[in-house]
């Protein structure tokens, strides 16, 4: 039987779970400590985000790129702006660059109601037939610029920000509930330091800095097709 690509791409093997156990012991080495985190990223299979070519390297902790110029963050990114984010069960979540949706899918895993908005039409056209969608009827996708957020669904407990953003965009601020929480890496030279905003009760923000990354930029507008 010819077996094709696309058959290829959606199996989830025994190779692909040891290789997604030792991805987590790497990153419980560097640091990573919230196990609910650790369990969504061992249960997620993250070759099914990327094209069948990388399927060998898809464990390693590295980004890769996801067509248009865009890349799906490196694990141990997701892994510290998840741990950031203190996600509990049913938090209703904000995520501004949803580029290959991996991120979306680890916080839906973790039982977020995730809304994630992309301002590239071909990224956001290719999740259409995505299958792993049907598992997380919680998670919904919008194409759309982030800086706009989505104030139709406002307010959010969290907001997650994985594009290099060049400030705090001022209308998620206000689209976070009283308590809430945004993570954000913002512009510091030639990277980003991760920042964690908590929307106080009184309606002040506190204000903590953590390390730097490196992200693709947070640009404004929308993209459409060519
Ligand atoms: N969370 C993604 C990482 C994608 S890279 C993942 O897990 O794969 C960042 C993404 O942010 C890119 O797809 C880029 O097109 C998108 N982006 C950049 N600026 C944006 C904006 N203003 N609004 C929405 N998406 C944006």
């Amino acid at each position: 039987m010819e077996v094709t690509g696309a058959m290829k791409k959606y199996e989830d093997t025994y190779r692909h779970k040891g290789l997604r156990k030792k991805l987590v012991d790497g990153l419980r080495e560097k640091g990573i400590r919230d196990e609910r985190v650790l369990n969504a990223i061992e249960n997620v299979p993250r070759h099914f985000f990327l094209d069948s070519a990388l399927d060998n390297i898809a464990y390693e902790d590295r980004p890769f790129p996801i067509g248009e110029g865009q890349t799906i963050s490196q694990p141990y990114t997701v892994a510290y702006q998840t741990e950031l984010l203190n996600v509990q069960p049913m938090d209703k979540i904000l995520e501004v660059g949803t580029g290959s949706m991996y991120q979306a899918v680890v916080l839906a895993e973790m039982g977020a109601q995730v809304y994630t908005v992309e301002r590239q039409k071909a990224l956001f056209d290719k999740l259409k037939n995505f299958k792993l969608k049907n598992k997380y009827p919680q998670l919904k996708t919008f194409y759309g610029d982030g800086f706009e957020g989505l104030p139709t669904y406002a307010p959010f407990d969290k907001v997650i920000i994985t594009a290099a953003a060049p400030y705090i965009p001022p209308r998620l601020l206000d689209q976070l509930k009283p308590g809430g929480v945004m993570v954000v890496p913002v512009n510091e030279g030639d990277a980003q330091r991760m920042r964690r905003i908590t929307k106080e009760e009184d309606g002040t923000y506190n204000e903590e800095s953590f390390q730097m990354f490196s992200f693709v930029p947070m640009l404004k507008g929308v993209q459409k097709n060519n």
